[in-house]
């Protein structure tokens, strides 16, 4: 039963997952080393890095260099002792520069590193992704260790929001978004095309008599997930919205449960500290003409002129995250309260 459930996580990650192979990524050379950041006692456990410099958002962020936390700087496995997998990738860097610079201002920051003003330029968009993993741990462990691959934030059930490197790398998550763009990889099983598909039914207990008004069915870990990793002591994860959510993304109808309340509110906070550190990234999704976001990959045209917050499948036709459950009027409209809050605080 436990091998059977692993090699099931195996072939959903290995398919479904959403970020990309660094096939689609020039190569270039990694930065070396990593930003320094201030000792953890004089920090406020909200901020993230940004060019190395701090920001609060308001919401617990587990920096890189935090106990326990996920350090895409490692060049090792972060979880060498866990059953072999001999698919893990050896060592080596998870990340790049970004490009698209002109030649002598590359090799200036090759050399001395970004500053928040060229940062400034260069980064416009937020790309949102669920994680086929179901907690930001397991998220690090196929994505990191076993793919190699990498993204900027990961989102747990919790809320928790951990920053796996300084948004000046150019990490790899979405292909031809990589270099202008941040991500994040919120902790979700997935969207499937049936309603009875047996991975919603394993991951969500629709049997539970006790269902706390107005939420889901409650999140079951699968037994051989031995450690979910989540911070929040006895946490129980439960969708925002109680019913199963039917939707068409890239003209595929499917069925997923909703994400965490704690998760659309740390969102909300990431998102609108994100447009302060970043302006360019603006506090909106493609629309289509009549107002509503846009469920499916952006013409090249579109795509290059876009700046704000985009899903995964708005970037790659061959995804379909965060899916149809991805509940974006929530998400920005939370952002942009929280924004203008920010800036009443600020003028
Ligand atoms: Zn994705």
């Amino acid at each position: 039963m436990r091998v059977q459930s692993r090699s099931w996580l195996a072939v959903a990650c290995a398919l479904a997952s959403c970020a990309t192979s660094p096939e689609h990524v020039p190569t270039g050379v990694a930065e070396p080393g990593e930003p320094s950041l201030p000792p953890i006692e004089s920090r406020s456990g909200d901020e993230i890095s940004v060019a190395g410099q701090l920001f609060h958002t308001g919401t617990r962020v587990v920096l890189w260099d935090e106990p326990g936390a996920y350090d895409a700087y490692a060049q090792e496995l972060r979880f060498p002792d866990e059953p072999g997998d001999p698919k893990s990738k050896p060592k080596g860097a998870r990340h790049g520069i970004r490009k698209g610079l002109p030649d002598d201002v590359a090799t200036q920051i090759a050399d001395r590193g970004w500053s928040l003003a060229e940062l400034r330029d260069q980064v416009d968009q937020f790309v949102v992704h669920y994680d086929v993993c179901g907690t930001s741990r397991q998220c690090f462990k196929i994505l990191h260790d076993r793919r190699g691959l990498s993204v900027h934030f990961m989102l747990d059930v919790d809320g928790t929001i951990y920053q796996t490197l300084d948004l000046k790398e150019r990490a790899w998550h979405g292909t031809k978004a990589n270099d202008r763009s941040v991500g994040v990889e919120i902790a979700h099983i997935g969207a499937y095309p049936k309603p009875e598909h047996r991975v919603l039914v394993e991951w969500y207990d629709r049997n539970e008599t006790d269902l706390p008004a107005g939420k889901g069915p409650r999140v079951r870990f699968p037994k051989w997930m031995k450690t979910t990793g989540v911070r929040t002591a006895d946490f129980v994860a439960r969708p925002a919205r109680p019913a199963l959510i039917e939707g068409v993304v890239q003209g595929q109808r499917l069925y997923q449960f909703d994400f965490t309340d704690e998760q659309y509110e740390a969102l909300a906070h990431l998102v609108a500290t994100l447009h302060e550190a970043l302006p360019r990234i603006a506090l909106d999704a493609p629309r289509e003409p009549d107002g509503s976001v846009v469920s499916k990959v952006l013409d090249e045209d579109r795509f290059d002129a876009f700046e704000g917050v985009l899903g995964h499948f708005h970037v790659q036709k061959n995804k379909t995250d965060p899916g149809p459950a991805f509940d974006w009027e929530r998400v920005l409209t939370r952002a942009r309260e929280l924004s203008a809050r920010t800036r009443d605080r600020t003028d």
